[in-house]
């Protein structure tokens, strides 16, 4: 197992804020986990609680609330984060929409958002997907017209949302104007408060129920000019371009995280547990099996952290992190159905965490972008 193994991007510093990580997962996140499913949501405090502490946005400067950190830092919280299988606190959305705003806004626009996101008070979503449309961002119908007084009007549709219960603000994909395809696509900061934003169901997922999961509805929102991110219509399509390896990379590493943890309580598991007077772990298939495990474990560690090195580097493109996004969320899934296998009929009761990573999983395959649609990404870049 990898707990003597050192990222080579680590370093004292971050081993340091990596404990402090693992600490604030062992006592804030896990007592509370059941509590989280069974409301479909992450408590408030749990919010500011990370924002306290620097997690949500480790690595924008400090002028704009951040933690003034680096990707690096980012890197650790998504891999400590992962490990705790902390799959409903969506900080990680939170990091994102920070890194829109860092890429593409105005002054304005970063001074009115960053503070309140980096401290946890401001939860955000991205609205991207509608009922119609998922995998091809660019059919999106959700539409953002200009007044004459220079306000939009955003009329539209959204659903599977992150956050979207929770949420004081929205990035939301809309087309501003009438070219078809990606040049009519915009990104507008819509507040949650505007009476024309309307929160629909919180949906019923297989797994990650703590974290809810929403329709959202935006019936004639009337936003101001400048909620348009970056100030300039049709950009919207190449500023999600931009990001989305992000997106890609942070479940990646995620993925990479959670096939760990799931091979350490599966060795503690298969240590302990007896059957026909022996040890789980003194049968053979359990040794082969579990062994096959740990080569595929110590693989996806490799790789994640190749794509962290390069992220640090400034070098990660689409290609590498869509590889990583599809590779390793496949991993994760064929590692943690081995792992429950271990476990028996505990393997599939909720109550144990392996039951839990193994519905959690599932969904990593399908978002931040289906995995056939990263095969088609890294399949261009050949
Ligand atoms: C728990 C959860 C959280 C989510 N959070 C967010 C969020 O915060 N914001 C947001 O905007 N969206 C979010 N989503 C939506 C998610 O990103 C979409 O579900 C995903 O992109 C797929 O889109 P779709 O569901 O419309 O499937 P479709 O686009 O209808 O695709 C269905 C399937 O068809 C196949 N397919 C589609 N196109 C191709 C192709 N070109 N080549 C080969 N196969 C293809 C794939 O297998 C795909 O899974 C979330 C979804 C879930 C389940």
């Amino acid at each position: 197992m990898l707990e003597n193994y050192r990222s080579p991007w680590m370093d004292e510093d971050l081993d340091a804020f990596a404990g402090a990580v693992r600490r604030f997962c062992k006592d804030i996140i896990e007592p509370s986990e059941m509590k989280w499913r069974a409301q479909h949501h992450v408590d408030r405090a749990v919010w500011l609680k990370a924002g306290e502490l620097g997690l949500i946005l480790p690595d924008v400067p400090e002028a704009y609330g951040g933690a003034g950190g680096t990707v690096a830092h980012a890197a650790v919280v998504m891999r400590e984060m992962g490990y705790a299988g902390s799959t409903g606190f969506g900080y990680g959305i939170n990091y994102l929409v920070g890194h829109y705003l860092g890429s593409y806004g105005t002054e304005a626009q970063k001074q009115r958002w960053l503070p309140g996101i980096a401290t946890g008070q401001i939860i955000t979503a991205v609205a991207m997907t509608e009922p119609g449309t998922g995998s091809d961002l660019q059919g999106v119908r959700t539409t953002a017209r200009k007044r004459a007084d220079g306000k939009y009007v955003v009329n539209g549709a959204k659903t599977f949302i992150t956050n979207g219960q929770m949420c004081d603000m929205v990035v939301v994909v809309a087309r501003t104007g009438d070219q078809q395809g990606a040049k009519g696509i915009s990104l507008l900061i819509v507040d949650a408060s505007n009476p024309g934003f309307r929160r629909g169901q919180c949906l019923d997922k297989v797994g990650q129920d703590s974290g809810d999961t929403s329709e959202l509805f935006f019936d004639d929102c009337v936003v101001e000019a400048d909620a348009l991110l970056g100030g300039a219509e049709g950009q919207g399509f190449f500023q999600l371009m931009g990001q989305l390896p992000y997106e890609r990379a942070m479940i990646a590493v995620g993925a990479a995280a959670q096939m760990e943890r799931a091979l350490e309580l599966t060795v503690a598991y298969v240590k302990e547990r007896k059957a026909f007077g022996k040890a789980l772990i003194e049968q053979q298939n359990t040794r082969f099996v579990l062994a096959d495990v740990n080569a595929t474990v110590t693989a996806s560690r490799a790789f994640a952290d190749h794509i962290i090195r390069h992220w640090i580097d400034g070098t990660l493109d689409s290609s590498l992190a869509s590889m990583g996004k599809f590779w390793l969320t496949e991993r994760q899934g064929e590692v943690i159905d081995k792992c429950v296998q271990f476990f028996g009929g505990y393997g599939y009761m909720l109550e144990y965490p392996i039951a839990r990573m193994y519905v959690d999983a599932r969904v990593q395959r399908i978002y931040g972008g289906a995995n056939e649609i990263q095969r088609e990404l890294v399949a261009r870049s050949l």
